[in-house]
């Protein structure tokens, strides 16, 4: 089994280092990879509610924990509110639905996805007129606000945002009652994000790094943010050839050492063991610097799709 380490968060809480990502996991297949997840030591598993295969999961989660794999206070369940429901007033509706989707009576991080807000249109997350998505500029903190509320009656344990700019995230600071405990953002080999790292590590935040193997199947079209398959970068093939690892290990370690949480997503369960085999081997610092030089502010995950790039809180206009 591999053994994962914890970070510590503001609230006291500790977050394994290693998760499971799960977006584009379809269901019928993320039920067998929490459970071949479980079985290989991850005890982080990373959901959202615009995934849509909650329910799947829940089934996965249901059984692991029936089966005795694992204790419910031993798992770190995280979801993610959706930028349809950011108004107050639905906030606790959205995370009272993803409950009962997971199967769960709490969370252990609730993040608010993105600080876009989009028109609330039941049964579409993503309404769109004229080819672009409907916007709506609630105010994140008003947001925060409500998240604030599902600590006070014990429906989550921790909050925090994903997708928030160095400056939302002091503004969003600098009101907050209960502070974010953990910024989920993109960070991999072509989006370093050295700067946001020391920036939450000095607020003394945790930092989640989504698409660590730099998203290959990404569902977006290519462009010019597109990173390429990291996989395949010859730099990372060198060094996971010398220590007799895969490209993934590697890439999946570079964030380890990075003192931040990271979230390959598998659906393959060889795949999800190999990830976690990342806990026996170290990289040379001269390692993490050829890698750290591989950055040139790629994305994966842009969120400017479909009009998206001209929300008034769109976190990636200053790059
Ligand atoms: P990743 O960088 O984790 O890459 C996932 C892809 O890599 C899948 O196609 C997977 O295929 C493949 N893969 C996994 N392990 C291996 C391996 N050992 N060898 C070869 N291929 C492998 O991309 P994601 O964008 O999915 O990011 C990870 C997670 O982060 C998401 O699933 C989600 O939970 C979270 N996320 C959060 C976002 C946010 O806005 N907050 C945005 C994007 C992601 P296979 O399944 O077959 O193994």
């Amino acid at each position: 089994m591999a053994s994962t380490t914890c970070l510590t968060l503001p609230s006291g809480r500790r977050m394994p280092q290693l998760g499971l990502g799960t977006w584009l996991s379809p269901p019928g297949i993320v039920q067998h990879a929490i459970e071949v997840a479980v079985k290989n030591g991850y005890r982080h598993i990373d959901c959202a509610y615009f995934y849509d295969n909650e329910g799947a999961i829940g089934e996965g989660i249901e059984k692991v924990l029936k089966e005795g794999l694992v204790k419910r206070e031993d798992l770190f369940v995280v979801s993610k509110l959706w930028n349809s429901f950011h108004a107050p007033q639905d906030v606790k509706p959205a995370c009272l639905e993803t409950l009962r989707l997971l199967r769960l009576d709490y969370l252990d991080l609730y993040l608010i996805h993105s600080p876009m807000g989009i028109k609330n249109v039941k049964g579409d997350l993503l309404p769109q007129k004229d080819g672009k998505v409907q916007l709506d500029d609630v105010d994140y903190v008003d947001t925060w606000k409500a998240m604030e509320k599902l600590v006070d009656e014990g429906l989550v344990k921790s909050i925090g945002v994903a997708n928030f700019s160095e400056s939302q995230l002091e503004r969003l600071l600098s009101g907050a009652r209960i502070k974010p405990d953990v910024l989920q953002v993109e960070r991999h080999i072509y989006q370093t994000q050295i700067k946001l790292i020391a920036f939450t590590k000095a607020k003394r935040m945790a930092l989640t790094g989504y698409s660590p193997l730099t998203s290959p199947k990404r569902p977006f079209p290519p462009g010019k943010l597109d990173p390429k398959n990291g996989m395949e970068d010859p730099v990372v093939k060198e060094i996971a050839k010398k220590h007799g690892k895969s490209p993934a290990q590697i890439l999946i370690r570079f964030n380890i050492q990075a003192g931040i949480a990271t979230i390959p997503k598998s659906e393959t369960p060889a795949h999800i063991i190999e990830n976690s085999k990342v806990f026996d081997f170290c990289l040379t610092e001269d390692e993490v610097k050829k890698l750290e030089s591989l950055h040139w502010g790629a994305r994966a995950v842009a969120w400017d799709i479909v009009g998206m790039g001209e929300h008034k809180y769109y976190p990636f206009k200053t790059e």
